[in-house]
Parts: C-alpha cells; structure tokens; sequence
C-alpha cells in the first residue's frame, strides 16, 4: 500500500458516526482503494494518502499490516467463534437481507465453516500452508485491509481463510448488529419457498427424465424377443 497525498479527507461534520453504519468517507476511501468503475485497481496504482488512510484506519475500516503467527491466528480465531455462536451470526444474515449489509451476511459463512476447528500445532507437507486449516505459513505480514474490502463489496470472498475468518469474526462482533426486521424476516420466508420451489422443480425433473428411460426403450426382457423378430424380418 503506497500512501500519496490526500483526497477524501472529510470535514468534521462528516465524521460522525452514524448508528450501527460504517462511516461512508471512510468505507469510500477502503473501497477506491480497491476498486474502480474498471474493477480492480493494479497493484501498481494502489495509492492512498496518509490522512485519509488514518482517517479510515480511526474509523475501524482500514488497518496497519499485521504480523501474526499461525497460533496467533487460531488463539484470535477460536476467541471469535466463541463469542460468535449460530444465533447470533444467524440473526445477523437475515438482518443483512433488508439491508443488504453484506458485512453482516458474512459473519455467517466464516462462522459455519470453521466452526468445528480446533486448536492445533501448525502441520504442513509441503511447507506452505497448514494442512489442518489452510493458513499460509510463509506470509509473514499480513494486509488486512483487501479483506475488509472483499468483506464490504461482495460479503467476503475467502471464507476458507482462517485470517479472514478470524478478522471477519472480530469486526462483526465489535459491530452492534440489530435483530431481524419484520421484512428481514418476510424476505427471508420469500427465499425459503423460491428455493423450495427450485428443489422440486429438481425433483420432477428427476422423475420425468426416469419415466422418459423407460418409456424410449424396451425393458431388458423384451430384448431376446426383439431379437429373434428382426433375426427373422
Ligand atoms: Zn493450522
């Protein structure tokens, strides 16, 4: 990360907080940092002013690079899942759907899938990333701030990261989340029953294509007898 001369600073009046949101300057300059009308921005042009990058690093959305070991990581992690639990990252996916806080709704994917880990020694083969849960070993230092990008822009993208999982996990619970809303809820029963309707759509499918088999050819049993008719035409 290059740090330039500021651009998004904002006024005073704009640093408030407001409620359980990300303050928008900051969350604008984590994101432009990432990402433009042209998608990723290169490595190479990656570029944020000092003040702005304090500015979003106070608000909670931007971070210095962090060196961590990988029982760091797990000790950190484990802590977070504990906290976490089913309900309340339940609660917060379905909060999420009204909202469309995709901050939220990914507490629930990092939650499922370590959920059962346990704390270990790190083990690898190959020396590269850890066999028991796919931490990579040889990073050092660690940039968590594309993570809080991809976890605002799309939900987070890599929940099979034990570092995702456990800077995912933290974030969310120093948020205050609030309960689902009556729509949240509605939402949630209107997706329940599209994707019940996809499953049995699954379902007919299955049995029309079964029905088809048996009615496009002849039983096995019949086949000696077909045989013997066309041996004799
Ligand atoms: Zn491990």
């Amino acid at each position: 990360m290059r740090i330039t001369q500021h651009l998004l600073i904002p006024s005073a009046d704009m640093t408030q907080m407001n409620g359980n949101q990300p303050d928008k300057c900051a969350l604008k300059i984590l994101l432009g940092h990432y990402w433009s009308p042209q998608g990723w921005v290169p490595d190479n042009k990656r570029t944020v002013a000092l003040e702005d990058f304090e500015y979003a690093k106070s608000k909670g959305l931007m971070f210095d690079p962090l060196e961590i070991s990988h029982s760091g990581v797990m000790s950190k992690l484990l802590s977070a899942l504990r906290k976490a639990g089913p309900r309340l990252t339940a609660d917060a996916f379905i909060a999420s759907l009204s909202t469309r806080r995709l901050d939220w709704r990914s507490a629930l994917g990092s939650y499922a899938v370590f959920r059962n880990v346990r704390d270990h020694e790190p083990m690898s083969e190959d020396g590269r990333s850890c066999d028991v849960c796919g931490l990579y070993l040889k990073r050092s230092v660690e940039d968590l701030n594309v993570l809080n990008f991809e976890r605002f822009k799309w939900g987070g993208v890599r929940h099979t990261s034990p570092l995702y999982a456990m800077l995912d996990l933290e974030l969310f619970l120093d948020s205050s989340v609030p309960k689902p809303s009556p729509s949240d809820i509605q939402i949630f029963r209107d997706l329940v029953r599209l994707f019940m309707s996809y499953v049995l759509s699954f379902i007919y499918v299955g049995i029309y294509w079964n029905k088809l088999q048996y009615a496009s050819y002849p039983p096995v049993s019949a086949l000696p007898m077909l045989n013997a008719r066309f041996a004799t035409a």
